[in-house]
């Protein structure tokens, strides 16, 4: 099923304006990789920075610098990577010094018992997170539990490691922004891909988080929905008849029960025209997504175009 063209490990670092931790997350990571008995190398992604990222990158040796022209995204960055990577094993890691590099020799265990991903699960982020964004994280991680079917353990943690095949097969659903990792999990193990977890510390972070709270989780409901479409069309089928019933049919008998019937049939015509829209809209996504010639077009652009290596020796 994958190709296996050359066994090793790539590991993709996305970084914009980091300057602060670039330098010493590929330091440590230079020396962890050294330590495994299979071959790798660092891919840095610098996706448009404006600090001086780009300089502390160049200053590394022994890995291959990627850039950006302009600032495209977090999903983005690692698309790119993995595009440019030499090996059938991606890995990918923060630049910003939250995760524990030192697990890697472990992910790299579980990978050659047969996973297909092996993730680091942040067991202490709730402790980490504020009110809201802990509220937010279990409600997701309820959420995609009950589509998938209750095996996320950790939906977007930054650091794992999986087949290149297992990226490339569903390379247009993953998003380009921070939903970059729900979407590889939601996907993968949709697909029924092995999924493994392995628990983990995170760290406080060096630097601010590029994460726009609002934006990001406007991002994250829509890239739920097109999972619950591609994956389970009854379920999504099953949530617009109950909104309808409860946000249509009993609101207009209920208004049709207090004696205002026009009022009723026009909020009757107006759910009912509603849900048919939202319905027709994602099932345009889908088509948009899967329509093959449009993604060759797009990975080949990114490859050839916008992307300069400024630096290919391992
Ligand atoms: N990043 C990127 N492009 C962006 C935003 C972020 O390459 O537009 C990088 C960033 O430098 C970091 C990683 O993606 O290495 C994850 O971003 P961040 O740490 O800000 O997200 P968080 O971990 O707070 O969710
Ligand atoms: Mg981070």
């Amino acid at each position: 099923m994958f190709e296996h063209v050359n066994p090793g490990l790539s590991f993709v670092i996305p970084a914009y304006n980091e300057e602060g931790a670039i330098v010493s997350t590929v330091e440590r990571l230079r020396g962890i990789l050294a330590s495994l008995d299979i071959p790798s190398e660092i891919i840095v992604v610098n996706d448009g920075s404006k600090d001086n990222t780009g300089e502390r990158v160049r200053s590394c040796a022994g890995i291959r610098a990627v850039s950006h022209p302009i600032n495209t995204g977090y999903g983005s960055a690692i698309k790119t990577g993995i595009l440019c990577a030499r090996y059938s094993w991606i890995g990918i890691v923060d630049a910003d010094g939250t995760y524990d590099i030192e697990l890697i020799p472990e992910l790299v265990e579980r990978m050659k018992k047969g996973f297909d991903m092996v993730v680091a699960a942040r067991r202490n982020v709730l402790e980490l997170d504020g009110p809201f964004k802990r509220f937010f994280r279990k409600s997701l991680i309820r959420f995609l539990n009950l589509i998938i079917g209750g095996r996320i353990e950790d939906p977007n943690s930054g650091l794992r490691i999986f087949h290149r095949d297992v990226a490339m097969s569903f390379f247009p659903f993953l998003c380009n922004t921070f939903s970059f990792t729900t979407s590889i999990t939601i996907f993968a193990l949709g697909e029924g891909y092995f999924v493994n977890y392995v628990p983990m510390n995170y760290s406080k972070r060096e630097g601010k988080s590029k994460v726009r709270h609002f934006r990001d989780s406007l991002r994250m409901m829509q890239l739920i929905l097109q999972g619950i479409t591609f994956f389970n069309p009854v379920k999504l089928s099953i949530m617009l008849i109950l909104a309808l019933l409860g946000l249509g049919a009993v609101p207009a008998f209920i208004l049709a029960l207090l004696g205002m019937p026009t009022v009723a049939t026009y909020h009757l015509a107006i759910s009912i025209a509603s849900v048919l829209l939202f319905a027709l809209g994602v099932l345009g996504d889908i088509i948009r997504i899967t329509s093959t010639s449009r993604i060759n077009k797009k990975s080949s652009l990114v490859a050839e175009a916008n992307i300069t290596e400024e630096d290919c020796a391992v």
